[in-house]
């Protein structure tokens, strides 16, 4: 037997079976719309009869050099007699002809697919027969007339424009200004002017016989699949290329029949708020894509209500029905038929993040979907979209259309952003700062330098760099709208201008940016802010999350302003404070520069003793910010030389001084710089920092330590509840740890008796950022009380990379290469890195099974990665403030996908 190469709208069921019951199958075998166009066909739903040729038989043709598979062509025409049979009529028939469409579907909706055909079956002869039984010339001219454009562009790949012309030049000739101002004589000779155009261009006749019209019509369906513009997007999409795409065969029903006829599409709920209200448009007397198209203007489909009282009632009915059915906003195409409604397609509708969240939480409400499903719909990307100020498309279409595009790069960090062009850190601080402008930071690129004018900036650009440059991730740590590698735009910073696309932009001048999609404009496009609290759907979808999550979402902050802000956004701790931040304040850094250069122990806790106030407020305000929730501060992690000045800078400035003979303050420059030259290592990163710095110096942790605990002794005393986890960085050995841990615990134990509190729960933990650490977090795990995975530094070692090196110079081409599949640094390297956290999880649970772990390295923030904590088993991952919505959805996703599994709660 041969194989079903066709499927009637009536044997959807039949579809499902040979696919083995899926709905995603049959979409795969019918196309989507095909699919649905049964599907309503099963539910009652009035659809023209019809039928879809598989994506199987356009893949067997096109693999066998464009040859119709054995049997199709004839059950296709066995189809045909079924729906001859429906709709009374006969294709190719005088007396009373079958019309048909031809209509592409994939399994996925595509660009570049051919467009459908409408009243295939007319030619001279049926043309007649249907003016004699509709007694309606006019629209038979019409249909005939659209006929034959649409197949010779579409089909034959004649140019649009050769027929438009002609119908242009024609209604200028007649002064008509809209189609429907042609009569019928007008439109008999539109079909002649029309088949001429065919003729001229192929050197043969429009095909009169309607069976070629169908094979030929079928045919182009199939090779549009192969088609460059079809090819290009899935490759962008990520689609397959053997997926192939259906054909479906349609009755025609006419919305160009009178003034009870009409054509329309439809959002069963507004797409871009979500609100729960029928949007769309319609047209009377019209046929297909003029409502699309924009040839007249279009009803909004309310109006519907009194023009066609009875049509509407029916399509509100039926659309209550598609969504209660698909459980699902739909996206509807519909005809009124001489006041007969038809549905010719549903989809579920393509909507904005906004209106994603909304109907999804609506959903839930209403009792059409669970709250797994709410939150399953709704993607990472779309919270993270609904948390940055944004323009909205119409805002840059406007911009656009006016020639405001600037410039387009690598879009690094979502959100949109306007403001004056600054193009150095210090500048771009210091506007933003003392003239309180909203400032847009523009470098060729940027560098650890330059953090102090990013963060001070509202947007970022640069001309060089990829996706992972310096600045990108510190735009994406800190939630700043970002465009790099825009390399279209050259820079001048000697004359503080930069051109692009023709234009020039002055410092101070004003440009935005949308981080979503790497546009940059000239002048001040429009923003609006989203605020989370004020998001009550989101709120709701992300406190289902949380009912769903088994890793908990904590952040990184290093001061109480990000503690709140990370709270206000659902963190349920601090999962890294770095310490050393607060060491970088610029009342603080000489003290802190004099303890480093101290000879003795006693200037040296001079000094220290100086810092500890400092350190112990900044403690108090991030355990007050998080009442009730742990709180893990890393000791010191840098090594010393980053709180000096900068060894270049100082030799120059010695170097002057000398040249010019000037003495005063030179001998103290001369001792600075020669410390600073003793401290110098080849590898800094490598070198004296983390837990060797605090084994070298264990005084600035012993201060930290008591800062710490003294501050939580305070605070517990005010009636705050917390929990502070003390976090040493950069454990390799064991050893490191049997070394330094048990001072630490005396002081913590020491300042809990001087300050009489009794009870106060903090653990003691490590990093595990080493290799070895992984590898040996059996041991590890008798001393450390908590593990958290620094995913920064444990891929930069695993691999062997440097990252800032990497990023800069080869990691770019590994990617392009596919020798890494992505960019590790972004997203956690299962294979390598990742198989080390399962050895430290499985292994230290071994030893210590309430063993708590989590992740601070900027994997934290970053859905694929939080997918693996979840799987290896931590407890929680921490992220950026601006992230915490955005992973605690992910969390979500990771335990719907896989179950709750694995480890114990908190
Ligand atoms: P697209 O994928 O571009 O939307 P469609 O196949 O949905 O293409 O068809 C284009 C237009 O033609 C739509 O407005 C659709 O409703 C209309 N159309 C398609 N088939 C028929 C038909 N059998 N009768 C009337 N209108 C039709
Ligand atoms: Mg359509
Ligand atoms: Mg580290």
């Amino acid at each position: 037997m041969t194989k079903k190469w066709v499927y009637l709208f009536t044997e959807v069921d039949q579809a499902e079976a040979y696919v083995g019951g899926s709905w995603d199958g049959v979409r795969g075998l019918m196309g989507g719309k095909g699919a649905n166009l049964g599907e309503m066909t099963r539910i009652g739903v009035p659809v023209p009869p019809g039928f879809t040729v598989t994506t199987e038989a356009c893949n067997a043709y096109l693999a066998a050099g464009d040859k119709f598979p054995e049997g199709m062509w004839d059950q296709m025409m066995a189809a045909l007699k079924e729906v001859e049979k429906a709709s009374g009529k006969k294709f190719g028939d005088p007396a009373n002809p079958l019309l048909v469409s031809c209509r592409s579907g994939a399994k996925f909706s595509m660009p570049g697919m051919m467009d459908t055909v409408l009243n295939i079956g007319l030619n001279d002869e049926t043309a007649k027969g249907m003016i004699q039984l509709t007694k309606n010339e006019r629209f038979v001219n019409d249909s005939y007339r659209r006929l034959v454009m649409m197949f010779g562009s579409v089909v034959l790949g004649i140019p649009d424009e050769a027929f438009e012309e002609v119908l242009d030049s024609y209604k200028a000739a007649k002064g008509a200004k809209l189609d429907t101002d042609l009569t019928a004589d007008d439109l008999k000779e539109m079909i002649a002017r029309f088949k001429a155009v065919v003729k001229n261009h192929k050197g043969f006749d429009f095909p009169q016989d309607p069976f070629e019209q169908m094979r030929l019509a079928t045919e182009a369906v199939f090779h549009s699949w192969n088609g460059k513009r079809a090819i290009d997007y899935r490759r962008k999409a990520g689609i397959r290329d053997d997926l192939g795409t259906a054909v479906s065969i349609v009755t025609m029903v006419f919305g160009n029949m009178g003034w009870d006829s009409g054509t329309g599409v439809a959002f069963t709920r507004d797409p871009s708020t979500g609100e729960k209200k029928m949007f769309g448009e319609y047209l009377l007397n019209a046929q297909g894509e003029d409502v699309v198209a924009g040839i007249r203007n279009t009803e909004k489909i309310a109006n519907m209500a009194k023009d066609l009282p009875e049509a509407y009632n029916q399509f509100m009915d039926i659309t209550r029905k598609l969504e209660l059915h698909y459980r699902n906003m739909q996206d509807v195409e519909f005809t009124i038929e001489r006041g007969r409604l038809w549905m010719l397609q549903t989809r579920d509708g393509k909507r904005t993040a906004a209106a994603e969240v909304k109907i999804a939480v609506d959903m839930v409400d209403e009792d059409l979907i669970t709250k797994e499903t709410a939150v399953s719909r709704v993607t990472p990307e779309q919270v993270d979209a609904l948390l940055h100020p944004q323009f909205d498309a119409k805002t840059m279409d406007e911009a656009e259309k006016k020639g405001q595009l600037f410039a387009k790069g690598v879009n690094a960090s979502p959100g949109a952003a306007s403001g004056q062009v600054y193009f150095d850190a210090d500048t771009a601080e210091r506007m933003a700062k003392e003239h309180k402008q909203a400032v847009i930071m523009v470098r060729p690129f940027t560098k650890p330098d330059d953090v102090h004018g990013m963060l001070a900036a509202k947007g970022i650009v640069t001309s060089e760099g990829g996706a992972t440059s310096h600045a990108a991730v510190v735009a994406r740590q800190f939630g700043v709208p970002c465009v790099v590698g825009a390399s279209m735009i050259t820079i001048d910073l000697e004359k503080r201008v930069m051109t692009a696309n023709g234009a020039l932009i002055k410092e101070g001048e004003w440009i935005s940016l949308d981080g979503a999609t790497g546009k940059v404009f000239v002048g001040e496009l429009k923003t609006s802010v989203p605020n989370l609290e004020e998001q009550k759907e989101l709120l709701t979808l992300l406190t289902w999350a949380d009912e769903i999550a088994r890793l908990q979402v904590w952040a990184n902050a290093d001061y109480p302003k990000d503690a709140r802000r990370a709270r206000a956004f659902g963190a349920k701790g601090i999962g890294l404070c770095r310490t050393e931040h607060m060491f970088f304040e610029t009342e603080r850094l000489p003290t802190v520069q004099r303890m480093i250069l101290a000879k003795t122990h006693e200037v040296r806790q001079e000094a220290l003793n100086e810092l500890l106030p400092f350190q112990r407020s900044d403690f108090a305000g991030l355990f007050n910010a998080m009442d009730g929730y742990p709180v893990i501060i890393r000791l010191i992690d840098p090594p010393l030389h980053e709180f000096m000045p900068d060894e270049e800078k100082l030799f120059e400035e010695v170097v002057e001084m000398r040249v010019r003979g000037e003495t005063k303050g030179l001998a103290e420059k001369e001792n600075l710089l020669t410390a600073i030259r003793g401290m110098h290592e080849s590898n800094p990163m490598m070198g004296l920092r983390g837990v060797r710095l605090s084994i070298y110096m264990p005084e600035i942790v012993e201060m930290q330590v008591r800062a710490i605990f003294e501050a939580a002794c305070d605070e517990t005393l005010k009636g705050i509840v917390v929990k502070p986890e003390v976090m040493i960085p950069l454990t390799g050995t064991v050893k490191e740890l049997e070394w330094i841990q048990p001072r630490l615990v005396r002081i913590a134990k020491q300042v809990l008796e001087e300050k009489g509190v009794k009870e106060l729960s903090y653990k003691f933990g490590t990093m595990i950022e080493i290799p070895r650490a992984a590898v040996t977090a059996g041991e590890i795990a008798k001393v450390a009380e908590f593990f958290s995975f620094g995913t920064n530094d444990l891929t930069q070692m695993t691999f062997g990379y440097s990252r800032d090196d990497a990023e800069r110079n080869f990691l770019i081409k590994y990617v392009e290469e596919g020798i890494l599949e992505k960019n590790p640094f972004q997203t956690l390297d299962r294979g390598g890195v990742g198989r080390l956290m399962q050895m430290a999880v499985t292994e230290g649970r071994a030893v210590r099974p309430a063993l708590e772990v989590g992740i601070c390295g900027e994997h934290g923030g970053d859905p694929n990665s939080i997918e693996f904590c979840h799987l290896v088993g931590n407890n929680y991952v921490s992220c950026s403030p601006f992230r915490v919505p955005v992973a605690r959805l992910a969390a979500a996703h990771a335990a719907l996908k896989h179950g709750k599994g694995l480890t114990q709660d908190l």
